[in-house]
């Protein structure tokens, strides 16, 4: 057996039979989501061992920016670099006029370095297995995996690993890895559909937009007013309420997740910011390294916690791994607080010998605005933003422009691809 290292793991490499690449980790994987090529980078360098994005065809986030296969050439690459994999969602329940072409798709995903895709609709499982046999292919959420004896007819099938839906409770997932051996995924972070997963209709019925084929505009999290016979009940906007459920958080319960053999750490998100996908990955590797490292010894940090909610703001809960949610994981407010931390700025360079750092502006920011500069493993740690410069050594009074590149000292030593945040409203 091939070993090989990730992040200084070891990894096992079978090559199923007939079936290109096949490996098993001595430890959870942890898979984020990447809504472009940026966002892949922030993943994988703060800690992400495999990320998951979407094509240009039969993923279920159409809004998101997708990757074309130029942009998943470079992904892998830059993944392979970490040691990590790239997965492709191909998510859609297809309709008949969705199919043609997709094994041009799949060899094209194959030959772009592709580890795995993620699929739902067996016509498309059996397509990869038939036309793209390189390519690794995971069950996904949408196809509401929740009992060992459906785990066991995609192990019978040759899937090397089904995605549970997220509806499955912690004895289940028990049950289930101790009656089959296979990969199991399982989300641990991020938004919840108020439906069962997959299986909602709202966006289709409101705005003619198909969930099921990458269409969903979230309309659980509308405001909606309440109204009986033919008029709202009270004045309108009394009971004003939204559909959305708290998002998933699994932080507290790494333990539980490891020793119930879950084998790969999904964290939601492909819509979500650069400062939210390095921040939540970088919290649960450290978590997960922390529990690898010294299981009897492990304690939950309060550090890896804030980290989270310094990048969101939405109510928390651990979902159905202890118990179905009841009324009180709805949200019913419908008020959404901003993340109490803004992204100021990625660190691009920095000069050891003169302690100035180069920064790409993300958003606005004055010198004297109270910053913090976070890396990968917990590194971070806050100084008063001097004197900003721009690239000709031009004083810079407030960093306005998009993208712009500036020069500011740092207190301590920083690396590329850091992040720099600043407390929303402090400049
Ligand atoms: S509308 Fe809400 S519950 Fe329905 S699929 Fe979209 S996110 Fe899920």
């Amino acid at each position: 057996m091939e070993v090989l290292t990730m992040n200084g793991t070891a990894v096992h490499a079978e090559a199923a039979a007939g079936k290109g690449r096949r490996y098993r980790l001595d430890r959870p994987e942890l898979l984020a989501p990447a809504g472009n090529l940026e966002k892949l980078k922030f993943a994988v360098h703060y800690g992400a061992d495999a990320v998951y994005i979407g094509g240009q065809s039969y993923g279920l986030r159409s809004n998101a920016d997708n990757f074309s296969f130029e942009e998943m050439r470079e992904g892998v690459e830059f993944a392979a670099r970490y040691g990590a994999k790239v997965f492709v969602a191909t998510n859609i329940y297809a309709h008949q006029e969705d199919l043609p072409g997709i094994a041009d798709y799949l060899k094209q995903l194959e030959a772009a370095g592709i580890a795995a895709i993620i699929t739902a609709d067996p016509a498309i499982v059996e397509t990869a297995m038939a036309h793209a046999p390189g390519l690794e292919v995971h069950l996904s959420t949408q196809q509401s995996t929740m009992n060992w004896q459906a785990v066991k007819f995609w192990k019978e099938v040759g899937l090397p690993r089904v995605v549970l839906a997220r509806e499955t409770s912690m004895e289940e997932i028990r049950e289930i890895k101790s009656k089959v051996d296979l990969e199991l995924e399982v989300f641990i972070h991020g938004a919840m559909c108020s439906s069962v997963s997959g299986r909602c209709v709202l966006s289709n019925h409101f705005t003619d937009r198909d969930s099921n084929r990458g269409g969903c505009c979230q309309s659980c999290r509308w405001k909606y007013d309440l109204h009986q016979d033919h008029g709202p009940v009270g004045d309108p906007g009394d009971h004003m309420f939204t559909m959305g459920s708290k998002d998933l958080c699994m932080i507290r319960h790494i333990p539980d997740l490891i020793e119930a053999g879950v084998d790969s750490f999904k964290i939601e998100g492909r819509m979500k910011s650069i400062h939210y996908v390095a921040s939540v990955v970088g919290a649960y590797r450290q978590a997960i390294d922390a529990y690898m490292a010294d299981p009897e010894g492990y304690a939950l940090r309060p550090a890896w916690e804030e980290e989270i909610g310094k990048a969101a703001n939405r109510p928390l809960n651990t979902g159905f791994f202890y118990s179905t949610p009841g009324a009180s994981e709805h949200i019913y407010e419908p008020e959404e607080k901003p993340a109490p931390y803004d992204f100021a700025a990625i660190v691009r360079e920095y000069d050891p010998k003169t302690g100035i750092a180069v920064v790409e502006q993300r958003s606005p920011f004055r010198p004297n605005t109270e910053v913090e500069f976070v890396g990968p493993g917990g590194r971070s740690f806050k100084q008063v933003a001097g004197p900003l410069a721009d690239m000709d050594g031009k004083a810079v009074d407030v960093a306005r422009h998009p993208l712009q590149l500036l020069r500011i000292r740092t207190s301590e030593p920083v690396a590329p691809l850091d992040m720099m945040r600043k407390k929303i409203g402090s400049a």
